[in-house]
């Protein structure tokens, strides 16, 4: 272990891992379709159980602040959410077998309603620690995810947007002015796009593979409108890309951006699924790479906001690779290394995405070009 410099709060709670997806692989199961049931839905908790129960047996536990979570409110969900959906997912989750978050492929099993309701509670006491200072900065290990939720609908396995509350509740309820979202979940963050589309206090970054979910969102043409517009930012990757496009993207464009929006708090939708060993996308991050993503958004952090940034945990879909994958960024925000490597480097090290190509450099600059916008909409 080294020493640690900073307070990092930490956040699971054992329901998050309670998450009934079903018996489908990512469609529900189907006779007709062909598909027979199994036991691991692509969105199965293990997944993220396995991520908390490595940060618990390398001992970096040890080092980080556990936070509680507590449901959060009706009226903490509905200042980004619809009554009707939050009504509908009620009554669902009353239901002997569940219900669906909204798009027909995001099963939640009985009481799944209520987890949804922590999962969102554990985004706002994250954020509610971080600013208040009892932490410097803090990792939500939440499920069921959030950023695909839009004000409406749940879909894309999430029920409530999670960051979408915790941003919300930092704008109404502890008195912020100005909050940036940086998602770098390999799918695109439609749903604060959505949410806060006319908000002129939320900066929403989203960093994911091009038309990879949902296919029809997430162009770099869709800024914002009215009082919020130039607060969207969408950096669509081609796929293929690792380590060397997203560093690429964080220094070229998110954290310009972050820099000409000067957010006092920032929010990062963290997903695994831009992971080398995903099966629900085609880009090649390694362990290694999300340090570094780490490393850069949290000191840009402390330039910008105090330091002042919360992780809620979204997508990652590899039972093998998440967990590696999440102990390396929690160690980056811990400042404390347990020295339990990246076990499958020496199979996914050679395999590229460390040199960056010409036309990933091109889809970046391009994003680039939204740059201005930010800076003229203060
Ligand atoms: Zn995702």
């Amino acid at each position: 272990m080294t020493d640690q410099t900073t307070r990092t709060g930490y956040l699971w709670n054992t329901l998050y891992g309670w998450v009934d997806t079903g018996s489908g692989g990512l469609a529900p199961s189907s006779v007709a379709a062909g598909l027979q049931p199994i036991s691991h839905h692509v969105a199965h908790p293990d997944t993220k159980r396995r991520l908390h129960e490595l940060v618990v047996a390398s001992g970096l536990i040890e080092h980080l602040h556990e936070l509680s979570a507590s449901p959060a409110s009706r009226a903490d969900v509905l200042r980004v959410h619809d009554a009707a959906h939050v009504d509908r997912i009620i009554a669902e989750g009353a239901q002997p077998k569940g219900g669906d978050a909204g798009d027909g492929v995001s099963p939640f099993g009985q009481g799944g309603d209520a987890i949804a309701f922590l999962a969102a509670g554990g985004a706002i006491e994250a954020t509610r620690a971080v600013v208040s200072g009892e932490v410097d900065r803090a990792y939500a290990l939440i499920n069921p995810p959030g950023h695909h939720a839009e004000r409406a609908l749940g879909r894309g396995f999430c029920i409530f947007n999670n960051t979408a509350v915790a941003a919300a509740y930092a704008l109404e309820e502890l008195g912020l002015e100005r909050v940036a979202i940086v998602d770098w979940d390999v799918h695109h963050g439609n749903g604060a796009q959505d949410i806060f589309w006319e908000s002129p206090q939320v900066l929403n970054i989203s960093l994911h593979q091009n038309r990879c979910f949902p296919s029809d969102s997430g162009f770099r043409d869709e800024n914002g409108g009215g009082e919020g517009a130039g607060r969207s930012v969408n950096i669509p990757l081609p796929p293929g890309g690792g380590n060397a496009v997203y560093e690429y993207a964080l220094e070229q464009v998110v954290i310009p951006a972050l820099e000409a929006f000067e957010p006092q708090l920032i929010l990062v939708p963290c997903g695994f699924d831009a992971a080398i060993m995903d099966p629900l996308a085609r880009m090649m991050v390694r362990a290694d790479g999300f340090r570094r993503l780490t490393r850069l958004i949290t000191d840009a952090a402390e330039r910008i906001c105090d330091g002042r940034i919360v992780f809620l945990q979204e997508g990652g879909y590899s039972p093998y690779y998440v967990p590696c994958c999440g102990l390396g960024v929690i160690e980056e925000l811990a400042g404390v290394t347990t020295g339990i490597a990246d076990a499958y480097e020496p199979i996914v090290g050679a395999m590229g995405g460390d040199e960056l190509l010409a036309h990933e450099r091109e889809a970046v600059d391009a994003a680039g070009a939204l740059l201005p916008g930010i800076t003229a909409a203060r």
